[in-house]
């Protein structure tokens, strides 16, 4: 630890007090008056030295000592002079010394003040007054003021460089020390002084029993302020204790308020977290509620954000035009059915990535779903503009891809709208959109279209169709009608096709060619289909048992794409024949080339099916689809129906005749009848026969009759044979 300048000075000081001290002792003790010296003096002597080595008061707080020997000083000066009070002091001095401390210096220094306060107390009283011994000889108020002057010197001298001293020590100024330590002694002095007075004035009278009856007296005096410093001492104990107490109990509530603090902040950043957390997760939810998880690409609910967004501002902005894209990718079945569906998904990633290359940023590309997509041009030029991104589009996606090492190519379908057409739902966009890719398809796909009122109107035909279709069943709108197979060789019905009529209740008559397709891709045709199998086997068994012949008549009826791929139609017409009672033999049932086509592979397996429970087999339409020629040995049909669209032209001569002259060749060397479909004139019949055609239906014996006038006409044929 440094020590300042001033606690430096601490050993000089205690040097100095103590060479005055010696000095003084040894001045003294040389002229110490010996004759003086007797029995009293022993005495006083003793009893200042046990009293005062015995007795101390420790002053509180502090730690310094207090003693009552001043009083016996005193006296001992006022009785036996200068030289014995000064030399007692300092051997009192010695003596009390040694109690407080062991080392040799603070016995020294002690006695030194003790010597050096008697001294000038000494000094002063015999300066002021001429002597000290018969001081208590003058007048009360004399030896009052003596006395007081005694106590007030050797109160300044004692306490002052004592003070001093520790001053030194404990670095701290002079006035400090003293008044936090000695101010209040003062009044010891005083006492001491007063009784001391009071002895000495006395010894003249009661001799050596004075200071014997001081005794008690002073006994009593010190330890009533024995008692008050005692006082003193324990409230300062006490107000320790409480400081302490306090101290401890604030020291404790600042751990407390701490801890608190400590909890709070841990509670605080523990909040802080979740709530982070909660952002976060919150803008996860957010980003996977408006996101497709396979490509990232926006989706559909993203999209019609973006779309209202851009009604909203064209609504304001008259000047603000955008285009709804919609996608679909041509050959994706295709490629999933045959890579499988990890390719399929990787096309699907890989067709995001292409068609966000093809846009500017403010343009947003959505995945609608399987493999649809949509992008909206928000902020258009003009509308030239867009059909430069859509043709961009398609070249992009045109280039080959490789997908498990199989190089892949696909191209899309496009419809395209624009917000001229005033639109104020963004489904509505999305609804037109899907219309025109839908016609780019139809018209052969990879191309767009772009939607206008026309589409519009045929896509509000279609739906409504579509509804009028469901209930027309139910409400049995729907009827089937017959058109007679006529041998021509034996000029007489050979059968009937069964063709489906629906008379609308405003619409009126609604042509199969415009409701089966209907049927067809909403899966209605299953339901359809099997009430035209089961009314047309019914009417035939009907007229089996009316109109029996040796040839019985033959029921041809129409089987559509959806209703040959059909997983239980082989158990629906063995059930339909087992209800109607009709042989299995006289059912005929038309499937169209392209049908066959379309499921080659099931397609023989399925027709040979249908040979075994009896039925026999049409190719429909034949030279429409495929024309397939080399195909025809495969399957297992014993009709050929050639398209009405070469028998209208036959006569014509040109080549056509010769083609439907190698059809029918061929189809005879395959052990198949051919029927001529559409015959309408005496020509055709003509022709048809000189090829040697044995069946035909057409208008020029009748088209498709209701039920009761195609059992007129059997009739007729029944009294025209029996005639
Ligand atoms: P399809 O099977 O080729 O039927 C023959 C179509 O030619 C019928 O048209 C018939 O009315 C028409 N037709 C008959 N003779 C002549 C003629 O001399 N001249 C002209 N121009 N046309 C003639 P329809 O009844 O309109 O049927 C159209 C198509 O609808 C049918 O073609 C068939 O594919 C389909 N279809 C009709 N009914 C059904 C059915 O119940 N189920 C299924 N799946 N398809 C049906
Ligand atoms: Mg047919
Ligand atoms: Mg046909």
């Amino acid at each position: 630890m440094a020590h300042s300048l001033r606690q430096k000075l601490t050993f000089p000081f205690q040097g100095l007090v103590i060479a005055a001290g010696l000095l003084i002792s040894t001045y003294y003790a040389l002229r110490l008056p010996l004759e003086q010296i007797d029995l009293r003096f022993l005495l006083l002597a003793s009893l200042t030295l046990i009293i005062s080595s015995r007795v101390a008061i420790k002053v509180p707080r502090f730690g310094s000592n207090i003693t009552i020997s001043d009083t016996f000083i005193f006296l001992a000066i006022l009785l036996y002079g200068g030289a014995a009070g000064i030399m007692l002091s300092a051997a009192e001095g010695l003596s009390s010394g040694a109690r407080v401390g062991k080392k040799a210096r603070t016995i020294l220094f002690n006695s030194s003040v003790m010597a050096c306060s008697a001294f000038a107390t000494v000094q002063v009283l015999t300066l002021l007054f001429g002597g000290v011994t018969d001081l208590t000889q003058h007048s009360f108020q004399m030896a009052l003021v003596a006395m007081s002057v005694m106590a007030l010197v050797q109160y300044f001298t004692n306490t002052g460089l004592v003070a001093l001293a520790m001053s030194f020590k404990y670095n701290q100024t002079f006035w400090q020390m003293w008044s936090k330590n000695y101010l209040w002694t003062s009044i010891t002095y005083f006492a001491g002084a007063g009784v001391a007075g009071f002895i000495a004035s006395s010894v003249g009278m009661i001799g050596i029993y004075a200071i014997l009856i001081s005794i008690p007296m002073v006994s009593i005096l010190y330890f009533t302020y024995y008692n008050y410093l005692e006082d003193i001492r324990s409230t300062a104990a006490k107000a320790e204790q409480a400081t302490r107490e306090r101290a401890e109990a604030e020291r404790a509530r600042a751990e407390q308020a701490e801890l608190h603090v400590e909890e709070l902040n841990r509670h605080l950043a523990e909040q802080e977290r979740i709530s982070r957390e909660l952002e976060e997760s919150r803008e996860h939810f957010r980003y996977v509620a408006f996101h497709d998880t396979l490509t990232n690409l926006p989706n559909r609910a993203l999209l019609n954000n973006h779309l209202q967004a851009a009604i909203d501002r064209s609504k304001k902005e008259t000047t603000h035009l955008f285009a709804l894209l919609f996608l679909d990718l041509d050959r994706f079945k295709n490629i999933n059915d045959s890579l499988g569906h990890v390719a399929g998904d990787e096309l699907l990633i890989s067709t995001a990535r292409r068609l966000e290359e093809c846009l500017r940023p403010a343009d947003m590309v959505a995945r609608l779903g399987g493999d649809e997509f949509a992008i909206l041009l928000d902020g258009v030029d003009e509308y030239t503009d867009v059909i430069r991104v859509a043709e961009r589009v398609q070249r992009e996606l045109k280039r080959p891809l490789n997908l498990n090492g199989h190089e892949v190519y696909t191209t899309a379908s496009m419809g395209i709208t624009l917000s001229t057409n005033c639109y104020d739902e963004p489904e509505n966009i999305l609804r037109d959109a899907d219309t025109a890719m839908y016609h780019a398809k139809e018209k052969g796909k990879a191309r767009y279209e772009i939607f206008d009122s026309v589409m519009h109107a045929r896509a509000v035909a279609r739906l409504q169709l579509e509804n009028d279709l469901r209930r027309a069943l139910e409400r049995h709108e729907l009827v089937v009608y017959f058109q007679p197979i006529i041998s021509i060789e034996r000029e007489r019905i050979a059968g009937f096709e069964a063709l489906v009529r629906w008379q609308h209740p405003q619409k009126g008559f609604i042509s199969p060619a415009d409701f089966i397709p209907v049927a067809e891709e909403t899966g209605l045709i299953v339901e359809l289909g099997r009430w035209v199998l089961e009314e047309s086997c019914r009417r035939m068994r009907g007229w089996h048992l009316l109109y029996p012949s040796e040839k019985p008549l033959s029921i041809s009826v129409n089987l559509s794409g959806k209703q040959f791929t059909q997983s239980n139609l082989i158990e629906q017409i063995k059930q339909i024949l087992l209800e109607t009672g009709l042989d299995p033999r006289s059912l005929k049932l038309e499937i169209t080339e392209s049908v066959v086509m379309e499921n080659a592979e099931i397609a023989s397996s399925m027709l040979l099916q249908l040979r075994t429970i009896g039925v026999q087999l049409s190719i429909d339409d034949f030279g429409t689809g495929y024309s397939s020629l080399s195909y025809l040995h495969r399957f297992p049909f014993n009709t050929l129906k050639i398209d009405r669209s070469f028998i209208n032209r036959l006569g014509a001569g040109d080549e056509n005749t010769e083609i439907v002259r190698t059809i029918m060749t061929l189809a005879n060397n395959l052990g198949m009848d051919v029927v001529a479909e559409g015959v309408e004139t005496d020509k055709h019949l003509a022709v048809l026969k000189e090829m040697g055609c044995q069946y035909a239906q057409g208008y020029h014996w009748a088209g498709p009759l209701s039920a009761e006038a195609a059992g007129a006409r059997l009739a007729a044929q029944v009294v025209t044979a029996g005639s």
